[in-house]
């Protein structure tokens, strides 16, 4: 049974928990969500508890390591570890081929439809704007199935065609490695977005189609070039669903005060990344990193954005964030912070759901 819904719930524009859950290699994955396993940030109770009313579902298809042997977390570490100098520069993974890409993607969708089917309604993956506010009000954990990278997409688009139809309704053309439809930026500190080519040819079909369908066209990860492309062809809003201000953490990943001038002139939005590396001023990836250095970002964002311009984009079970988040059920601490800030309610709703609904209902139409 749904339960109470949270007074001022939260909807999140990125997550990664469709990749926690697939890695676990178990065939009753849905059971581990939906009762809790405690692991990473994100499981039903967990998300209850914090008050996680709904968000993003992001299918990200893990590159095949170049060492067969290598024990994921082993990898995790040597990536936290080239993340921890003063500077990096991380060398990104080649492309993968739509054979390569689609069975995954496939399979972390259904992951999320098997969520929903075994939830009993907690769980409903949405399909427009009325469907989130519906699950917002009961409490019922509002789910829209998103893809990081388009890689699973074939260049006649006859699968988007059909994942549309599915219940897909945002993609990004590119999570920083390069597809078919464009480049993204490498994860670099400090380093500007500006990185190289943007969209293909075929990126700028995608963008074409995806208006048509009025799916959510994901800027985050794209480089500042492909960023400029989408904004020049597309009709819909601008949106970055997990990035933060540059002028203050200078990663490739955030955006410039350009970009988000552009994002506020097409009414779109920017959702504020939890992922330590992309906060900091030293972009260092640890947990001891205070709220205040999220409120700074979400200043400048507001400052530049203005309030209906920006919202969260966690990266729960996709980062390293501050310890005193910790998981969902920790974003109380979260909303204390940002209300103590001074931010009144009317800008608390704002931030907390309001303004993803509103960008979601003008890109999907009402
Ligand atoms: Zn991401």
């Amino acid at each position: 049974m749904p339960q109470t819904p949270a007074a001022l719930p939260i909807f999140d524009g990125h997550n990664d928990v469709l990749l926690r859950l697939i890695k676990k290699g178990v065939a009753d994955v849905e059971s581990h969500f939906l009762d809790g396993d405690g692991e990473g940030h994100l499981d039903l109770p967990r998300m209850q508890a914090g008050g996680f009313g709904g968000g993003l579902f992001a299918v990200f298809v893990p590159s095949p390591s170049t060492d067969p042997d290598a024990d994921p977390a082993d990898r995790k570490a040597k990536r936290r570890e080239a993340m921890s100098g003063e500077s990096y520069d991380l060398p990104l993974p080649a492309p993968l081929s739509l054979g390569e890409a689609q069975p995954t993607a496939l399979a972390m969708a259904g992951i999320l439809f098997k969520i929903e089917r075994a939830s009993g309604g907690r769980v409903k993956v949405c399909r427009t704007a009325a469907e989130i506010r519906d699950c917002l009000a009961k409490g019922v954990l509002a789910t829209v199935l998103h893809f990081e990278g388009a890689e699973a997409i074939d260049p006649e688009f006859r699968s988007l065609e059909l994942l549309y139809q599915a219940g897909l309704r945002s993609i990004g053309p590119v999570w920083s490695r390069p597809t078919a439809f464009g480049h993204g930026v490498p994860f670099r500190f400090p380093g500007s977005p500006d990185t190289g080519d943007g969209l293909t040819d075929l990126g700028k079909d995608l963008v074409r189609h995806c208006n048509r369908l009025r799916m959510m066209i994901d800027l985050s990860h794209l480089n500042e070039k492909g960023f400029w492309d989408v904004a020049e062809l597309s009709d819909a809003p601008l949106v970055a669903s997990h990035s933060n201000a540059h002028a203050l953490c200078a990663t490739t990943r955030n955006l410039t005060d350009d970009q988000l001038k552009a994002i506020r002139d097409s009414k779109g939005l920017a959702g504020v990344n939890f992922a330590t590396s992309f906060l900091r001023a030293d972009g260092q990836m640890t947990a001891d990193t205070g709220l205040d250095v999220m409120l700074r970002h979400m200043d400048h964002l507001i400052e530049h954005l203005g309030e209906d311009g920006v919202a969260l984009g966690s990266d729960f079970d996709g980062a390293t964030i501050p310890s005193e988040i910790k998981d969902a059920a920790g974003l109380p601490n979260l909303v204390t912070a940002m209300r103590a800030h001074g931010y009144g309610e009317t800008l608390m709703r704002k931030l907390c759901w309001e303004n993803w609904v509103g960008v979601l209902e003008r890109t999907w139409g009402g």
